[in-house]
């Protein structure tokens, strides 16, 4: 991987405090090429905007485009300055729309997702505000209820006012504006994700995987340094508080390879995972629209990635409180809170905005004398860690019960017990969302796969279906 797939801040929580020593030694190291972030050359710098071309009769969108500028290569081999500037304070700075304004640019936005061919989302730490998780770069007098980002902090060197809701990553509950994508997904009308949050709320929010690219990392995710394995967990995969030592501690599941897990978070001046990125690229080459969601657009190289789509002429819409890099280019800017954007959008496109389930599956295999439960993702492909107990109580033979409590999740069928029998399961979770055990009930003979949903806000029991 060449250094130009290096992300240049830091964007995981764990590792704030070493990761900013770090930011200002490397904005030290760079501070000939720091002349501005995220500079388009100076020919892109002409660049007008995209205009709001067929849009029917609205007057949001920006003055008719130039010529398209050549167009920027992937990223090159040089590291791409980007400072996080988190003491200028014009950048903090929140704008507002009045409510005319906002009204019409919604209208706009709305009538371009259903113009589009190829609308992506790119996401940033603003989606995730409203399930309280903190951004980084929000100043001392910002409107968010989760207070300054974690960065205005640490450079101000004082702890959170009072009263700032601050929610860890896995009782987050998606946003409004999550839910809102996963439908849009479902209409057809947007057709990839890609995100600079290492929360891991898209992934829970039902996007499959394959139509994601989580740039820096999901704090849920652990991969096998050897043979590539991925595993999913309903726990936070880092461990170690050295910032660049990503080994959790735990081995690949595979017993001939047994090699060591990492973490996927991407810490500052470490490389992006190559084969997001490049997605990420190959996407916005395809969009005619891409709608920005709560983000500074300072962190490269993913915010190359919108910047690509200008480059490419087409239309870019920038929801976000503060200015950003890329505000003079974008066909469209819209400053407002991002559940505000998406709630009106969705209300203009006649669309629900679906309530957030807990999706998993669970594998029950029973073979050579023996019953095996395995957590799964949704999309079957990896193993998800997020069973905490297995009870199994067998109505075969004396009716043993076996209370299982690590993985892998495995015990002997009992004596007098063959297939098929009949059991009651118990699985005891991680209660993140205080979601209630899972009681199955079933006979079991050979491989079982289920589907196991739950609404957390509705609270009951969980919906399980065989599949
Ligand atoms: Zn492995």
């Amino acid at each position: 991987m060449s250094d130009s797939t290096k992300c240049n801040e830091v964007i995981s929580e764990e590792s704030l405090e070493e990761t900013i020593k770090e930011q200002n030694e490397l904005s030290r190291n760079l501070a000939a090429m720091i002349g501005a972030s995220l500079n388009l050359d100076e020919k892109s710098a002409k660049h007008k905007k995209k205009p709001p071309g067929k849009s029917p009769g609205k007057s949001t969108g920006k003055s008719p485009a130039e010529p398209a500028p050549a167009r920027k290569a992937k990223p090159t081999t040089t590291p791409r300055p980007s400072a996080p500037n988190i003491d200028d304070d014009k950048d903090k700075k929140e704008f507002f729309e009045n409510p005319e304004e906002l009204s019409c640019k919604l209208d706009t936005l709305a009538d371009w997702i259903k113009e589009s061919k190829h609308c992506i989302v790119f996401t940033g730490a603003g989606i995730s505000t409203s399930t309280g998780i903190p951004d980084f770069r929000s100043g001392m007098n910002t409107v968010l209820k989760t207070g300054p980002g974690k960065w205005e902090l640490q450079a101000k060197g004082v702890a959170a006012p009072k009263g700032s809701i601050k929610k860890s990553y896995l009782k987050a509950i998606p946003s409004a504006s999550h839910m809102a994508i996963v439908k849009l997904h479902k209409e057809g009308l947007v057709k990839f994700v890609v995100s600079q949050n290492t929360d891991g709320l898209h992934l829970r929010s039902g996007i499959k995987p394959e139509l994601l690219a989580e740039l820096h990392g999901n704090t849920n995710l652990e991969k096998c340094s050897k043979c590539g394995t991925k595993y999913l967990r309903d726990f936070r995969t880092r461990s170690s508080k050295k910032v660049h030592d990503h080994k959790t501690g735990r081995h690949c599941d595979n017993l001939k390879c047994r090699g060591d897990l990492v973490d996927s978070i991407i810490n500052f001046g470490e490389s992006l995972p190559e084969k997001e990125l490049n997605k990420g690229f190959e996407e916005a080459d395809k969009s005619d629209l891409c709608i920005v969601l709560g983000s500074s657009l300072r962190v490269t190289p993913a915010a190359d990635i919108p910047e690509n789509v200008i480059r490419n002429r087409q239309r870019v819409v920038i929801c976000n409180l503060q200015k950003t890099p890329l505000n003079d280019h974008c066909a469209l800017e819209i400053h407002a809170q991002i559940d505000e954007v998406m709630v009106g959008v969705m209300k203009r496109l006649g669309l629900d905005i679906p309530a957030f389930t807990i999706n998993r599956r669970l594998a029950v295999d029973v073979s050579d004398g023996k019953i095996s439960f395995q957590g799964l993702d949704v999309a079957r492909e990896t193993p998800y860690s997020f069973l905490r107990t297995v009870k199994v109580t067998f109505r075969q033979g004396s009716g043993d019960s076996v209370l299982l409590t690590r993985e892998p999740f495995v015990t002997p069928l009992p004596p007098g017990v063959t297939q098929p029998f009949k059991a009651d399961i118990i699985l005891g979770l991680q209660g993140h969302y205080n979601e209630p055990d899972i009681k199955i009930t079933e006979e079991f003979n050979g491989k079982t796969l289920y589907m196991l949903s739950y609404r957390p806000r509705d609270g009951g029991d969980w919906k399980v279906t065989r599949n």
